[in-house]
């Protein structure tokens, strides 16, 4: 097979073969393809789509250039979840643990950041120590002993979407249903958990931006997870303006754990327990997904999910008392705040501006680039006065000049601010289940 063949077949809208998926994605991972062919399929892939047949094939060549978890000898039910990625989301760091205070094994595997959306594995690497490279085995182990686990991939599991995801990020083919479908399917099944549940974001922070992709996005996924007979739920959320209050690495670990303690922002709050509700659901003790939620708000209150969060950074060698006192977790950052100029009430805050400043500080900063994000003062629907403080900039020092100037220009261009107040829209757009 020639890769310059299956490039051309895509550049010009026709459907690739089994086989012909098969191979190329083989050939990738093991080197034979460069990254500039790659890149070219890709970016065919981005502007001609792939049918569900296309996009079932890449999925399960990719699932199949690593190993896959064996987790049938851990008693009870596993569940899964994964967001397609948007600005500010940490659901995960809030997630994982607290469904798995409930007694509901959560193996997850996560990505780092992707173009403007930041990755878990990021966020999870600010507490001093904590390891996120975990071979299958220890993965295993740890999901059995504590019923827990957030890993990075490694080059034992899905390594060809390690590879290809690393190649999206830097060729601007990050914005792709079938890329993303097959990205994380290829990780959800890998795994193995028996139920699955999928934050698919819609909007300007996401990285589909319309309701109607994401919609096709979560069928997509739905579709390959259900054939391989797992309990499927999506749910299609709204990612305009960010998520909670904190974007940028070291920041949002920290709202995470406040969240943990009972202190989080409301819509933050209410994707958390949206998401623990279905995955309580699928494993099956909650009747159903209100009843779901309502466990996963009160164990907000009691702190079981924090207690659960301090075993996974210990069982994963991090600093403990990183959970205990998270403001330490920033204390080296300096914060500078971000004013508006005039009253108003804000009516939008635009993700993807936030997620770019963000990545833009990022490569600024010579060094401790995880303390670069900011804090939202302000979000959708609240009144603000003229020379008020929108938001904060968090910065290591030392860092490049005039990138601080910047990221406050850019910050203040990203709020919308109007006379009239505008009504806050619902963050649940639907719920797709197989
Ligand atoms: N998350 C993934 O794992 N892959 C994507 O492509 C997007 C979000």
């Amino acid at each position: 097979m020639d890769i310059r063949g299956v490039i051309a077949k895509k550049r010009d809208g026709r459907e690739l073969a089994t086989d012909e998926i098969a191979w190329t994605v083989n050939s990738y991972t093991q080197g034979a393809i460069s990254d500039a062919q790659m890149a070219a399929l890709l970016m065919a892939i981005v502007l001609r789509g792939m049918t569900a047949r296309e996009t079932a094939d890449l999925t399960l060549a990719m699932l199949n250039t690593g190993d896959r978890l064996d987790l049938s000898s851990i008693p009870g039910t596993k569940v899964d979840k994964h967001s397609t990625g948007g600005v500010g989301d940490k659901t995960t760091l809030v997630v994982a643990p607290l469904v798995a205070s409930f007694g509901v094994g959560v193996p997850k595997m996560s990505g780092r950041a992707l173009g403007h959306t930041g990755g878990t594995i990021d966020k999870l690497e600010c507490v001093p120590g904590l390891k996120t490279e975990l071979s299958p085995t220890r993965f295993a182990a740890q999901v059995a002993a504590i019923g827990v686990a957030i890993a990075a991939q490694s080059a034992q599991m899905v390594p060809a979407d390690a590879k290809i995801y690393a190649l999206r990020n830097v060729t601007g083919t990050t914005e792709s249903v079938p890329l993303i479908a097959s990205s994380v399917m290829s990780k959800k099944l890998a795994v193995g958990a028996d139920g699955i549940v999928l934050d698919v974001k819609a909007g300007r922070g996401a990285l589909v931006p319309d309701v109607a992709s994401a919609r096709k996005l979560a069928t997509a996924m739905i579709e390959i997870g259900a054939r391989a007979g797992k309990k499927m739920v999506a749910v299609v959320t709204r990612m305009d303006q960010p998520l909670g209050r904190a974007v940028g690495d070291a920041v949002e670990l920290v709202e995470a754990i406040e969240t943990l303690n009972g202190r989080g922002p409301r819509d933050f709050v209410a994707i958390c327990t949206l998401v623990a509700g279905h995955m309580l659901t699928l494993g099956g003790v909650a009747a159903d997904a209100r009843q779901g939620r309502a466990m996963a708000a009160r164990a907000l209150r009691t702190g079981a999910g924090l207690a659960k969060l301090r075993e996974l950074v210990r069982a994963q060698d991090g600093d403990p008392t990183a959970v205990d006192d998270p403001a330490a977790l920033t204390r080296e950052a300096t914060f500078v705040p971000v004013r508006c100029d005039t009253s108003g009430h804000v009516t939008g805050v635009d993700a993807r501006a936030i997620g770019e400043t963000v990545r833009e500080l990022k490569s600024a900063a010579a060094e401790r680039k995880p303390l670069c994000g900011l804090l939202l003062e302000k979000k959708v629907g609240d009144a603000v006065t003229a020379g008020e403080t929108i938001a904060r900039v968090a910065i290591p020092r030392p860092i490049a000049t005039g990138s601080i100037e910047r990221a406050a220009r850019n910050i203040a261009g990203a709020f919308r601010i109007s006379a009239t107040p505008r009504v806050r829209q619902r963050l649940l757009i639907a719920t797709l289940r197989a």
